[in-house]
């Protein structure tokens, strides 16, 4: 009788879980979905107002203008992208915002709902507008690809058992918040960092790369911009890199994104 229970219980935690799975909208993958969009964006906006009090914002006024500038291009360009496929209401709730903070770390994340933040840390590896424009089309199509939702899923499975996001904030605040932060890199000193799966990069770079082209950045200043990301030797990888695992495979793959990409880019 134990064992019969059992048997069905794990059946209708698997029943559950496929119901959970929803398409990728952009790509038509299957992905785990224990969080509902509107869930995924209020505690989006509370968290990145939470850090931006926390941080101290970039005074550098040009810089700042840089990431503001290129993070509207690429907003425009994904709208553009969803609408021409017919996915506007994917967008739905966004708020998007672009901001600088003044840190060493070489780091860059984007929150669902478009809040953007990049880490002073990392202009020296962007180098111009281009590379800006290659971390900010990563991260931006990280967002509306809604890995966060699916990463968010997999780590409530793994720590909560399953449990919604609605009920874990209830129950569980704060250990919710600190699975939240380490989803996105931040303050990575309260434990390890998720990094995204090599699926989710895959899916961020295709993505990326178009949304800059339609930007109107050359797409194939991504190759250099992963060279130097993966030559900064030294004791501790930048911060991005612990997110964002790269290899070798990493730029053949995106060389091999790039006659697709060249379709969207108009000079
Ligand atoms: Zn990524």
């Amino acid at each position: 009788m134990k064992k019969l229970q059992t048997g069905s219980f794990v059946f209708l935690i698997a029943a559950f879980l496929f119901q959970a799975c929803s398409l990728v909208p952009l790509t038509g993958r299957r992905q785990l979905s224990l969080v509902s969009d509107s869930e995924m964006l209020s505690m989006s906006a509370g968290q990145y107002d939470q850090f931006k009090k926390e941080n101290k914002m970039s005074s550098d006024s040009g810089e700042t203008n840089e990431v503001k500038r290129v993070g509207r291009n690429i907003q425009n360009a994904v709208t553009t992208y969803f609408a021409g496929h017919k996915m506007s209401q994917e967008l739905n709730g966004f708020a998007w915002e672009f901001n600088l903070v003044e840190n060493k770390e070489a780091n860059a994340w984007c929150m669902p709902g478009g809040k953007v933040m990049v880490y002073s840390g990392i202009l020296p590896f962007t180098q111009n507008d281009t590379g800006l424009a290659v971390v900010m089309g990563h991260e931006i199509a990280h967002a509306v690809a809604k890995h966060s939702n699916e990463r968010m899923s997999q780590a409530l499975v793994a720590q909560l058992g399953g449990m919604g996001l609605g009920l874990a904030l209830k129950q569980e605040t704060q250990k919710t918040q600190q699975i939240w932060m380490t989803l996105f890199g931040v303050g990575v000193q309260l434990g390890a960092v998720l990094p995204y799966n090599r699926l989710q990069e895959a899916e961020a770079d295709r993505l990326g790369l178009i949304f800059m082209a339609m930007a109107g950045y050359d797409p194939n200043a991504a190759i250099g911009f992963w060279q130097r990301m993966s030559q900064s030797g030294g004791a501790k990888p930048p911060e991005f890199l612990s997110t964002h695992p790269s290899d070798k495979n990493r730029i053949q793959k995106i060389r091999s994104y790039m006659p697709e990409a060249m379709k969207y880019y108009k000079k």
